[in-house]
């Protein structure tokens, strides 16, 4: 029997979270006429939702997240709403703080957030990024107490993440992809593992995930010389770049799990991501859709993070 609880799961293991095992349940589930195995991350969020559902019933707590989203941004109010519809499936609960640009300001934020952090029925402060232009996130996001980080962002959490401590909350995305690869047996020790993009939110912590769990670990960005030659040095490549269509089949190794992190809307609004499917199906063993697969998984882990703030007390 496989260990389906790794190091980087034990906070939430400790509060009765499993990794759900979709190696059986999705073992014939392939990209059509290909042997391209589907990660389907909705699916696996939507089980993560259930067993958030299910331990409220044993805790006497209900989660609770304060979200701040200020500013008009569509794509911002978007997320938000996923979020909100999230939480009220699993029977957790959030409030919006919405703040329309005109009235934004950082120490307006900063006080907002000083509320939250005294509040103990507020067990997770998220603020929806990107503020507005004018307004440094990095001086609101660090106003947040760090046991009500449950995106993962500063400095305390990330600081003990690159020490391979699981003390803290761990940034949703890369958390999300670890799952995901946990559920779906695929071991990452002893991989090479390549990630593109090195920004705080992805890239790094993602690259930080897969050395504590053993993957030799490259991290390519913008400034990397010939992707190609060290992308398909990847047994599981995360593609983090933010750049529609970047990734085709020069860039993958057959065989190579890809785990696709971007998201861009089309012109016929529907989404995809930093890879050319199409090339990598057939060729790669292991692929996420977007939309439904690192997406969902975000959202949920904000979920598994906001209970274990809540429930670890
Ligand atoms: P970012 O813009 O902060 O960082 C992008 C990184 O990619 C940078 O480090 C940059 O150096 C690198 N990069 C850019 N062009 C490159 C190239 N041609 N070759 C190699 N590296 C290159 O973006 P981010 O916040 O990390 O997000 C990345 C993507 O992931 C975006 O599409 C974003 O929308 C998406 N995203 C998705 C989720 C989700 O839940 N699915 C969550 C966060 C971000």
């Amino acid at each position: 029997m496989k260990n389906r609880s790794p190091d980087f799961f034990s906070k939430p293991a400790r509060i009765g979270f499993q990794i759900p095992d979709f190696e059986k349940l999705d073992k014939d589930i392939l990209f059509p006429g290909s042997s391209t195995r589907k990660l389907r991350g909705k699916e696996l969020a939507n089980e993560l939702i259930l067993q958030c559902a299910t331990l409220s019933k044993k805790h006497p707590l209900r989660p609770h997240l304060a979200v701040v989203l200020a500013g008009e941004d569509p794509a911002s109010h978007v997320y938000v709403a996923n979020k909100e519809k999230a939480f009220a499936k699993a029977g957790f609960s959030t409030e919006t703080f919405r703040i329309p640009s005109a009235e934004v300001t950082q120490s307006r934020l900063i006080q907002l957030i000083e509320t939250l952090n005294a509040k103990p029925d507020v067990h997770g402060i998220l603020v929806q990024l990107p503020l507005p232009s004018g307004i440094s996130s990095s001086n609101v996001l660090s106003a947040i107490s760090p046991s009500k980080d449950v995106d993962g962002f500063l400095k305390e959490n990330m600081g003990a993440l690159a020490l391979g401590e699981f003390s803290g909350a761990l940034p949703c995305t890369p958390f999300g992809v670890m799952v995901l690869l946990a559920s779906y047996g695929i071991s990452v020790e002893g991989k090479n593992a390549v990630v593109v993009g090195r920004s705080n939110i992805v890239g790094k912590p993602a690259a930080l995930l897969l050395l504590s769990c053993g993957a030799t670990v490259t991290v390519c960005h913008s400034r990397t010389v010939d992707l190609p030659s060290v992308t398909k040095t990847a047994d599981i490549l995360v593609v983090a770049a933010g750049k529609k269509g970047l990734i085709g089949k020069e860039h993958v190794k057959a065989g190579a799990v890809v785990i696709d992190v971007g998201v861009h809307r089309n012109p016929d609004n529907t989404l995809c991501g930093d890879c050319r499917v199409e090339e990598l199906i057939g060729h790669a063993s292991a692929l996420t859709p977007v939309p439904g697969g690192v997406g969902p998984m975000t959202i949920a882990m904000l979920l598994v993070n906001t209970a274990s703030a809540a429930w670890s007390e």
